[in-house]
């Protein structure tokens, strides 16, 4: 199979929806990250994502759906709450999960009985999901536990020869995947931080939890219990206050004739000019923005990336430092 990367072409988005109609998987751009997207009515397309993706056959996928698609025959219960939300905060970055009506295929929630719904903001991803007007269930475009795709070019990576078409809209302004939300109980509850943060749901909900997992309990949003993100080369993790520690490993990597880099915000790289290194920004959205680039630059060049925990704190960072230590692999939350 042939892989086309396509931008604003004559017939592109008819294109797309045609190979959704033929239970096709097409990729397609967002403002978080690129989705890969199949007709979630459909069992034998969603069963194709989980097969492209190598994805746990227990973690459920997000439905997206255009801004003037009518969720209420999705979904049991939108709670008052949830309807103030999606009104602040959508079409953005915030994925909404339901009691399920059992409409779409039951491969999309893995059996289960809630529906995770995301309206992206995009607007190749709104062209896209207007044209086909079905609810599409997508994941990101990403062989599962590498590091999610912010450009089209990430997406061919992965899945050149695998999948008919690319729907390209330029690099993800957002960078982390979007927060999910479970909108089933008495308060929202965050099951995935991301750049809509717990202090943005507060101030329009009244009230937002954080879904903590219990020892030994199943996990309320499967994803988060997966290593993931992680690039493919050797890692290590480090703080700050750490650095000597970590410059240590960069020499003996260097002298076994490696190449290290360093992956840190801009004050530290500032305090690493002699040596190789990724420079994050500075800001939590910066930070968001550059970090799957950069974890995708460096399985390219480094044997060894070394990253140095970000100081930058609240906000968008509770989103990226759970992406920073599931990618060097020190999480707490993983089985
Ligand atoms: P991805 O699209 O690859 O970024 O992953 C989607 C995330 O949403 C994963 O962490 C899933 O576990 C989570 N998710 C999808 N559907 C549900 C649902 N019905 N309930 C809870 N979490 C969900
Ligand atoms: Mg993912």
């Amino acid at each position: 199979m042939i892989t086309k990367i396509v931008k604003n072409e004559r017939g592109w988005l008819e294109r797309a929806k045609a190979y959704i109609l033929e239970d096709e998987v097409v990729a397609f751009h967002t403002e978080t990250v690129y989705g890969l997207g199949a007709n979630a009515f459909s069992d034998e397309a969603v069963k194709k994502i989980f097969a492209l993706k190598g994805r746990p056959a227990d973690n459920p996928l997000i439905v997206h759906v255009h801004r003037d698609y009518d969720i209420s025959g999705l979904v049991d219960e939108i709670p008052p709450y949830a309807e103030k939300l999606c009104k602040a905060f959508l079409p953005g970055p915030l994925t909404m999960v339901y009691p399920s009506a059992g409409i779409v295929s039951p491969y999309v929630s893995c059996g289960g009985n809630t529906l995770a719904i995301r309206v992206p903001s995009s607007p190749t991803a709104q062209a896209f999901l207007k044209e086909v007007n079905l609810p599409i269930a997508a994941p990101s475009a990403n062989k599962s536990k590498h590091v999610s795709p912010v450009t089209a070019r990430h997406v061919y990576d992965d899945f050149a020869g695998e999948i008919p078409l690319i729907l390209d809209g330029g690099a993800c302004s957002g960078g982390i995947e979007s927060t999910v939300l479970d909108c089933t109980g008495e308060i929202p509850m965050i099951l995935r931080a991301g750049l809509v943060t717990r202090e943005m749901i507060e101030s329009v909900a009244g009230a937002c939890g954080v879904y903590a997992r219990k020892e030994g309990e199943k996990p309320k949003s499967p994803g988060m219990a997966y290593k993931h993100y992680a690039p493919k080369c050797k890692t290590a993790y480090f703080c700050a206050k750490e650095l000597d520690r970590a410059k240590a490993l960069y020499e003996g990597e260097k002298a076994a004739g490696g190449t290290p880099y360093f992956l840190a915000e801009s004050a530290i790289c500032a305090l690493l000019s002699e040596f190789n290194t990724f420079d994050l920004g500075g800001t939590g959205e910066q930070i968001a923005q550059k970090l799957y680039t950069l974890l995708r630059k460096a399985e390219a060049s480094a044997t060894l990336l070394i990253g140095i925990e970000p100081t930058a704190q609240g906000g968008v960072m509770d989103g990226v430092l759970n992406r920073m230590t599931r990618a060097f692999g020190r999480n707490t939350d993983e089985t």
